[in-house]
C-alpha cells in the first residue's frame, strides 16, 4: 500500500465522500423518485423521547405515514439540531409491531383479549377508586397529636417527556384531587 501523507489522505477521504454524495444531491435536486419528493404533509411536533423536547418537523406520504422527520429550525430548544434516537421517531408511527387497539389479560389468565376504550378507561377508573379507598389515610400521629394528612399512599403518578404543559396540569389537578402525594416528571432535574 502506497504511502500518504495527512494532506493527500484528507484530499483522497473528501474526493471519495463527495462521489458519493453527488448522486444524492442529484436526485433530491431533480428526481421524482426520491422519497423525501413524497411529502404531502408537513406538522410540528415535539419529540417524545426525552425530557429535552426538541422540536420535529414531520413529513407524511400520500398514505398518511411518516416519511421524513427533522429537527424544527424554529423551535428554540433544539434550533432545528437533533440527536440520533429522534430519528427513529417514525418507527414509533409506522411500526408493523405497534399496538392499534387495547388489549387487557385478566388476572390468572395467559390469554389477551381486545377490550373497547369505553370498556377500558371505564375499568381504570374503578380501580383507581377502589386503590385510592383502600389506601387513603386521614390522619397520622406526630407527637402523639393526630394530624390530618388526606392522602393516598396506594397510587403513584409518574409523567414523561410526551406529556406536554397541558397534560401536566391537568393530571396534577386530577391527582392532587384524589389525594396522590407520589407525583413525579422525567424533566424534573
Ligand atoms: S431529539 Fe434527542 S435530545 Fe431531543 S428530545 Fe428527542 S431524544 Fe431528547
Amino acid at each position: 500500500m502506497p504511502h500518504l501523507s495527512r494532506r493527500q489522505f484528507l484530499q483522497l477521504s473528501a474526493g471519495v465522500s463527495g462521489s458519493l454524495l453527488l448522486p444524492h444531491v442529484a436526485d433530491a435536486a431533480g428526481g421524482e423518485d426520491f422519497p423525501l419528493h413524497k411529502r404531502v404533509g408537513e406538522l410540528a411536533t415535539i419529540c417524545p423521547y426525552c425530557s429535552c423536547g426538541c422540536g420535529l418537523v414531520i413529513a407524511t406520504d400520500e398514505h398518511g405515514h411518516i416519511s421524513n422527520v427533522e429537527g424544527d429550525p424554529e423551535n428554540p430548544i433544539n434550533r432545528g439540531i437533533l440527536c440520533p434516537k429522534s430519528i427513529a421517531v417514525r418507527q414509533l408511527a409506522n411500526s408493523p409491531l405497534r399496538l392499534g387497539k387495547v388489549k387487557y389479560r385478566a388476572p390468572g389468565s395467559n390469554q389477551w383479549e381486545e377490550k373497547s376504550w369505553e370498556w377500558t378507561i371505564e375499568e381504570i377508573a374503578k380501580r383507581v377508586r377502589k386503590a385510592r379507598d383502600e389506601s387513603f389515610v386521614r390522619t397520622i400521629k406526630v407527637n402523639d397529636k393526630d394530624v390530618t394528612v388526606n392522602r393516598t399512599e396506594g397510587i403513584a403518578w409518574l409523567g414523561g417527556a410526551a406529556n406536554n404543559n397541558e397534560d401536566c396540569y391537568l393530571a396534577t389537578k386530577l391527582m392532587r384531587a384524589l389525594g396522590v402525594v407520589y407525583l413525579e416528571h422525567q424533566a424534573r432535574l
